[in-house]
């Protein structure tokens, strides 16, 4: 199950600091090339080879000079809902203010792992200013200096102990399909659509640090977990409609998960919250099934479909080989289709293309255009292969990497795409030395 480690305090105390220290930033998971803004906020991070991601939920909140008491708790009990420790930050060089004891408050009555980190202990005589921290009453402080980095290895040594990983759904060797989407879109009638009459043949997974549902589902040739977040503790609306929250809300799903079903209102339309939940499920190349739900309120013409998803498409671009189902959970229509399109796409993204096929199909067709020359120079590509990865990863190699253009990458990625059925799966191409 995936570790989230979440960034918490009052602003200044040096959060987004500690956040680019722990998140090396061409790990950053969300790459420029493709347009997408960078996620300042959400990354990757390891130490001692366990991998983690880390939140800095401070970052979402904006002007972050006058930060409301309601906002830090909303913050506060985000991080506690959603993380499996939490980092509470404070600054050494300003003791505990009022805003830190409503922090600790919060904290204190959790039950997540929590660490006191001492930041801006700079020098040796700020080390002993750091033990007033005690008396939050939430343990030791770790003294850091989040802008030169010492002490965050003492720090992360023992964060990562506290971050057992969990195998528990890794072993379950079935597909793992999470449900997301905006509030209201339909999550949970999608998923009592689903299951509603076959409760009998569904076992209950609990999760392992909140409520949400894992739902084993065993029926009719089906053999899948369901990851649903609708189910998570009822929110207020003024919360939710912040994209970040719900965003957050969906992090650990799709991390958890192989193929995401990402749920729209068709009355609504993909909006910018939409996608943000889709590039968070691109960037941790996870499966993607778009699924229009409500399409019973949408008044049909001959092309409304068609029409539909090629809207839908060009706000995707440039990932737009995504499977698109409308569906409608008081008719019922097309919610197994949807299932059944989740599984197709999870074989894709499992499937090992032959070396030998890849190499047929993809060196005729660089023959055929091979990328253009630079100052005279001629890319020669020679052999490819796709990696033993996760995620469908190839490797072409060739002569001169450096010399091959993002753009015919891209034209690389979609003759792929027409000659092998990767929908609803993002791929990597790379180019290496022969
Ligand atoms: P945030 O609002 O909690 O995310 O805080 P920032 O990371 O933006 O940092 C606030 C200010 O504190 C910035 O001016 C940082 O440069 C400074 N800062 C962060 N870490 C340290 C540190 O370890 N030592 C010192 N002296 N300043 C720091
Ligand atoms: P969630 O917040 O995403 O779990 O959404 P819900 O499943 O609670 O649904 C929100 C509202 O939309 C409820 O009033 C549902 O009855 C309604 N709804 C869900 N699916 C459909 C659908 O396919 N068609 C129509 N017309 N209404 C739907």
């Amino acid at each position: 199950m995936a570790n989230i480690v979440a960034i918490v305090g009052r602003p200044n105390v040096g959060k987004s600091t500690l956040f680019n220290r722990l998140t090396d930033s061409r790990k950053a998971i969300v790459d420029s090339e493709s347009g997408v803004t960078r996620d300042r906020h959400y990354g990757k991070s390891e130490w001692n080879g366990l991998e983690f991601s880390v939140i800095d939920t401070g970052g979402y909140v904006k002007g972050s000079e006058d930060v409301f008491e309601g906002e830090i708790r909303k913050q506060v009990n985000l991080a506690i809902d959603e993380a499996n420790v939490i980092l509470f930050v404070l600054d050494v060089s300003e003791g505990i203010t009022e805003d830190d004891k409503v922090v600790a408050n919060i904290l204190r009555r959790s039950n997540k792992k929590i660490f006191i980190v001492s930041n801006k202990v700079d020098n040796f005589e700020r080390q002993g200013q750091s033990g007033e921290f005690y008396a939050l009453g939430l343990g030791e402080p770790y003294n850091i200096s989040a802008i030169s980095g010492s002490g965050t290895g003492e720090l992360l040594d023992d964060v990562v102990k506290a971050l057992e990983p969990d195998l528990e759904l890794e072993e379950l060797n079935i597909p793992k399909f999470a449900i997301v989407g905006r509030p209201n879109v339909g999550k949970s009638s999608f998923i009592n659509a689903l299951l509603g009459k076959e409760r009998n043949i569904v076992t209950s997974i609990a999760g392992t640090t909140r409520d949400s549902i894992n739902t084993r589902y065993t029926a009719f040739n089906h053999d899948f977990l369901l990851i649903d977040t609708a189910g998570i503790r009822k929110k207020s609306k003024v919360e939710e409609d912040l994209e970040f929250y719900s965003v957050m809300r969906s992090i650990r799903a799709i991390e958890d998960c192989d193929v995401v079903l990402l749920l729209l209102d068709a009355t609504l339309g993909l909006e910018a919250q939409d996608i943000n939940i889709f590039h968070l499920a691109e960037s941790n190349r996870k499966g993607i099934v778009i699924v229009v739900n409500k399409w019973d309120l949408v008044e049909k013409t001959t092309n409304s479909t068609k029409e539909y998803e090629e809207k839908i498409r060009a706000k995707l671009a440039p990932f737009k080989d995504v499977p698109i189902v409308f569906t409608s959970t008081i008719t019922k229509q097309r919610v197994l289709k949807a299932i059944e399109v989740a599984e197709h796409v999870n074989i894709n993204r499992t499937k090992k293309i032959k070396t030998r096929e890849l190499n047929d199909v993809m060196l005729a067709i660089v023959e055929n255009q091979p990328p253009a020359a630079i100052k005279g120079k001629h890319v020669k590509i020679k052999f490819i292969n796709q990696l033993p990865t996760h995620a469908p990863t190839f490797a072409f190699y060739c002569n001169l990497p450096q010399y091959v253009t993002e753009a015919y990458i891209r034209f690389l990625e979609n003759r792929m795409r027409e000659q092998f059925d990767l929908s609803g799966v993002p791929i990597q191409i790379f180019m290496r030395k022969k």
